[in-house]
């Protein structure tokens, strides 16, 4: 990476604005799934260890009204995180202000202080989501380096990355930003060959970007999940009440056609009448869903079919779940494919966010990949070969 990072930044007794990504899924005030926070810790240990004043900045869900701001504020993140650093982590409730000022002002060497959720801004004037400049210019105001460690949102330009960026006299990305860009980086630019890609979820529409970046990258990519049915359809498959995007099938055709075979869709899957997890069930070929019928899942002849073709590879990047893994009777495929690209030996595996991520956490995977990645659409653009403004709006290395 052509970028400074937390390596290259004298940072003892400097206030280190930190922009970590701590939007965690919570269920009733409880964190569920806390990859994010685990991820985070190297970067603050470091500035801890090296006598940095560390202020971290956050964003968690979306808040659109002052209702919102009870449950979606970080006090028990900055708890959580508390725990995984085993030091105290002050929390201010404030995203401005006198208090927080001050909270900043009596820190010393090694402390960490938590502000609260950046996107409160966001009800006066979305001033963090659309980067207001003052705001970025105040929160700059705050410290004397910024440390951008949210992949997550490094898709986005907001006032707590890119506005920071702009107005502080350094910035640098930590090591989870540092990590997300070289495996991701590594495996679209210079990955060991063969490189194969599995792509599923919902919809064809978005993953287009990243497909047609892929067929030049990629060895072959392996298609699952609701975008199969599109891809079938284009070619005159009947794949009844499927999920289909009837505008996209032109599209999806002209993909396969300019992928010369390196499209590889499903053989089989398995089919029901009714989109619930106990409803009756059977395997279908690809050439054989009723019209009242759809598909929730890669069926057994396509999973071993994948399977095989996976043994092989030496790059892997799965993006999306290959059926309803939601549903029991519809995760064989999903956990079929996890448990192959986690046992592969001598092979560089990456988990690229969102739902593929949180499926191989909850099989029990976390750390059988060599990279499960903390951003969905983050990790998407990236694929696609985006510019991430997050990462250009740091300072490049010398
Ligand atoms: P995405 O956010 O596009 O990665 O899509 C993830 C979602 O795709 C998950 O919630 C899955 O339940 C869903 N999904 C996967 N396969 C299918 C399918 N065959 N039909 C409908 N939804 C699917």
């Amino acid at each position: 990476m052509k970028k400074k990072t937390l390596r290259d930044v004298e940072v003892a007794n400097k206030t280190v604005l930190v922009r970590v990504d701590f939007n965690v899924p919570m269920d009733d005030g409880k964190i569920t799934d806390d990859n994010r926070i685990r991820q985070a810790v190297p970067t603050l240990e470091h500035l801890i260890e090296k006598n940095a004043k560390v202020v971290c900045f956050s964003h968690l869900g979306r808040v659109k009204s002052e209702d919102d701001k009870a449950k979606l504020t970080l006090k028990p993140v900055a708890e959580a995180l508390s725990a995984h650093l085993k030091r105290d982590v002050t929390f201010v409730p404030e995203t401005r202000g006198e208090a927080l000022e001050k909270a900043i002002d009596t820190l010393k060497p090694g402390d960490v202080l938590m502000i609260e959720n950046t996107r409160f801004e966001d009800l006066d004037g979305k001033k963090e989501s659309k980067n207001d400049p003052d705001l970025g210019k105040y929160w700059a105001s705050l410290g004397d380096v910024f440390i951008n460690d949210a992949f997550g949102t490094a898709h986005r330009a907001h006032a707590s990355n890119v506005g920071i960026a702009a107005n502080i006299a350094e910035s640098a990305a930590g090591f989870l930003l540092e990590k997300e860009i070289a495996f991701i980086g590594n495996a679209i630019n210079d990955p060991t060959r063969p490189f194969i890609a599995i792509l599923g979820g919902v919809k064809v529409s978005d993953k287009i970007g990243v497909i047609k970046n892929l067929l030049d990258k990629a060895d072959m990519i392996l298609i699952g999940g609701g975008m199969s049915y599109t891809f079938l359809k284009s070619q005159g498959i009947e794949v009844g009440t499927s999920v289909v995007e009837e505008d996209k099938l032109e599209l999806a055709n002209q993909l396969l056609k300019d992928a010369y075979g390196k499209i590889v869709l499903p053989l089989d899957f398995r089919v029901t009448k009714t989109f619930a997890n106990d409803a009756p069930s059977r395997i279908a070929a690809a050439n054989d869903i009723k019209p009242d019928e759809m598909g929730l899942d890669i069926g057994p002849e396509t999973l071993e079919k994948y399977q095989k073709l996976l043994k092989n590879a030496r790059t892997v990047v799965w993006n999306g779940p290959v059926g309803v893994f939601e549903f029991e009777n519809y995760r064989h495929g999903t956990l079929g494919v996890c448990e192959t690209v986690a046992n592969l030996e001598d092979a560089t595996t990456i988990i690229g966010g969102g739902d593929s991520a949180s499926a191989a956490i909850n099989f029990g995977f976390a750390d059988a990949f060599s990279h499960i990645s903390t951003g969905g659409g983050a990790s998407l653009e990236f694929l696609e070969g985006k510019t991430l403004p997050g990462l250009a709006c740091l300072d490049d290395a010398s």
